[in-house]
C-alpha cells in the first residue's frame, strides 16, 4: 500500500503483541524490521487492540478505536485476522471438534471412516495455515488410504523466510533464549545485520537472521539433523564454509584416532 499509494497514502500497522512478528523474531530483530519499515514511511502501533470502527454517518469509516480508548483517524481499514477453520460440516456430521475437526496421527476423525486434513483439521493443539505441514499430512493420509501403516503425522519445526521486498529475514525455533540455552549473537546496526543462534548441548535449536540470511538454510539443516556443532562453535556465526571445514577435519581426526587405537 505504501509503495503503490505514494507519500499521500499514510499507512499505519496495528499489532496486538509488543513487537512485530512476535512468533518468529526476538526483540532485536523485530526492532530492526520496524526501523526498516519506518524508513519506508510506515507507522507502527504495537501492544494495541482494535475494539471498534467509527463511521462518518454516511457509511464510510473515519477512525478506529483502541482498547485504551485512543482513536486513530482512518479512511480504509484492512484486517489480517489469520486463518479460522470452518468445521461446520464436521460438526453437522457429528464429528468431534474443538477449534477444528479433531484428527489423530493418521488423520482419522472421531469416525474411523472419515478423514480430514489441512486447514479444517486440528491435530493435538495445532491448526494449520501453511502448505508445508499439510503436504506432510497428505503423505500420511495417502499411505493410510493405500492400506499401509505409515508413521504417525507429527509436528516438525519450520523456518520462516520473510517476503517483504528488500528485507531479508530467516528464523526458526524459539524466539527467546531459555536458561538452558547457550546464546551466540552478532549485531551490526549500521549495516542492518543481525544473527542470533540458540544452542543446547552443542546442538542448534533456533536461529534468527536479519540482513545476511545466506546461511539460514544451512543452520536449519544442522538443527533438523541435530548435528553436534561443539567443534566449530567459535565459527558458527560466520556461516557454513569455515564451520563445515572444522567439522570435517574433526570427524576425520577422530576417525584416525579410532584407527590408531
Ligand atoms: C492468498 C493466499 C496466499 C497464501 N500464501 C501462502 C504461502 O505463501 N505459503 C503457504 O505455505 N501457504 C499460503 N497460503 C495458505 C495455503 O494456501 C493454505 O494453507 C492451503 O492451501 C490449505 O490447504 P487445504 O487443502 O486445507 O485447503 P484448500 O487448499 O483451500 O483446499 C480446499 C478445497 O476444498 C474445496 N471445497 C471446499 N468446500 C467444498 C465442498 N463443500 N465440497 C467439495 N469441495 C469443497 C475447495 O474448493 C478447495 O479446492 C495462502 C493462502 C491464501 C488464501
Amino acid at each position: 500500500l505504501r509503495k503503490r499509494g505514494g507519500p499521500a497514502l499514510r499507512v499505519s500497522l496495528l499489532q496486538r503483541s509488543e513487537r512485530l512478528m512476535n512468533r518468529q523474531l526476538d526483540t532485536t530483530a523485530a526492532k530492526l524490521l520496524e526501523t526498516t519499515l519506518q524508513e519506508r514511511g510506515m507507522t507502527f502501533y504495537t501492544g494495541v487492540t482494535l475494539t471498534g470502527l467509527q463511521d462518518d454517518g454516511q457509511g464510510q469509516v473515519c477512525a478506529v478505536t483502541l482498547a485504551n480508548g485512543r482513536q486513530l483517524p482512518a479512511d480504509h481499514v484492512i484486517m489480517a485476522a489469520g486463518v479460522c477453520p470452518n468445521s461446520a460440516l464436521g460438526q453437522q456430521a457429528g464429528l468431534a471438534c474443538e477449534r477444528a475437526i479433531l484428527v489423530d496421527g493418521h488423520l482419522t476423525t472421531s469416525d474411523p471412516h472419515i478423514f480430514a486434513l489441512g486447514e479444517c483439521c486440528q491435530f493435538e493443539q495445532h491448526t494449520y495455515g501453511l502448505v508445508e505441514p499439510i503436504w506432510r499430512q497428505v503423505e500420511v493420509l495417502a499411505a493410510v488410504l493405500c492400506g499401509e501403516t505409515p508413521a504417525h503425522y507429527a509436528e516438525a519445526p519450520t523456518a520462516t523466510k520473510l517476503k517483504v521486498s528488500g528485507v531479508q529475514l530467516y528464523a526458526f525455533g524459539p524466539t527467546e533464549a531459555e536458561p538452558h540455552h547457550d546464546t551466540l549473537h552478532y549485531l551490526d546496526p549500521e549495516n542492518g545485520d543481525y544473527c542470533r543462534l540458540l544452542m543446547h548441548q552443542g546442538r542448534l535449536e533456533g536461529a534468527i537472521l536479519y540482513g545476511d540470511t545466506r546461511h539460514g538454510p544451512w543452520y536449519f539443516e544442522q538443527a533438523l539433523a541435530a548435528t553436534d556443532l561443539t567443534a566449530c562453535r567459535h565459527l558458527l556465526l560466520f556461516g557454513a564454509a569455515d564451520a563445515q571445514a572444522v567439522l570435517a577435519s574433526h570427524a576425520s581426526s577422530s576417525f584416525s584416532h579410532r584407527e590408531a587405537a
